[in-house]
């Protein structure tokens, strides 16, 4: 069976570039609430009777979409993947207890950044629109800046990446989502990683982490 990846960090830990390492070297698929949240930002929620109606009036404050969206596109994509690697969920306790009772993961993973760094990370980050590749202006440039190297896609900004709205997100995180990580660690499941190396430091110690426990 393939390998059942869980990767924890928080907003521009490295989880994204890392998550398409391993979906190379492991056949894997990517299994990303962010992703899946960004294409469906302005899908009616409405019946559901919450704060708003769409997924992208939450994303575009850094604030969490709810639970009862986010679950379900899990259940779905974990249903249909063989092997994955899970990024961007779960992002709270009750999300952790949910995916708990849907699968077993191999190895959880925790990319461990500093604030200080995340934050530089995410407002330099650029994302292409055709194919996804991540890029950073000042860490990991495109040879032609604005261009995608893979594709030849535009590179664009995230609506979520201002400074602004980047440490509203790492506050989230703080307080929701880092009893996540506890509550991987205290299980025993817990593989920390550096995540403040190059992405190939990184990639050196998050591939073996893979080989050793999936
Ligand atoms: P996440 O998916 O955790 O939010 P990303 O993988 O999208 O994070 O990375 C956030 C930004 O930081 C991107 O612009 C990416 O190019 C850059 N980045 C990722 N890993 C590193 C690293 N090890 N060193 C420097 N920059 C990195
Ligand atoms: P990301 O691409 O992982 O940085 O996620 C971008 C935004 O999507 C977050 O700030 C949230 O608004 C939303 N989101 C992604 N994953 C989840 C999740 N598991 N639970 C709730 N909201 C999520």
């Amino acid at each position: 069976m393939e390998p059942h990846i869980l990767i924890l960090g928080a907003p521009g830990a490295g989880k994204g570039t890392q998550s398409d390492r391993i979906v190379s070297e492991f056949g894997v698929d990517h299994v990303t609430t962010g992703d899946a949240l960004r294409g469906n930002k302005e899908m009616d929620i409405s019946h559901l009777g919450l704060e708003y109606d769409t997924p992208g009036e939450y994303m575009d404050k850094g604030e969490l979409v709810p639970d009862a969206v986010v679950n379900e596109i899990v259940e779905t994509a974990l249903e249909e993947a063989d092997g994955y690697v899970l990024d961007g969920y779960p992002r709270n306790l009750e999300q952790a207890q949910t995916l708990s009772e849907m699968t077993d993961l191999d190895v959880v993973l925790y990319l461990d950044v500093d604030e200080d760094v995340l934050v530089d990370r995410l407002t330099g980050r650029r994302v292409c629109e055709e194919c996804g590749a991540t890029y950073h202006v000042e860490f990991s440039p495109p040879e032609q800046a604005g261009v995608c190297d893979e594709c030849g896609g535009d590179l664009y900004q995230r609506e979520d990446d201002t400074e602004e709205t980047a440490r509203e997100r790492i506050r989230v995180y703080e307080e929701n989502t880092a009893p996540v990580v506890e509550f991987y660690d205290e299980e025993g499941q817990l593989v920390r990683v550096d995540g403040e190396g190059s992405p190939d430091e990184v990639w050196a110690d998050v591939s073996d982490a893979v080989e050793t426990n999936a």
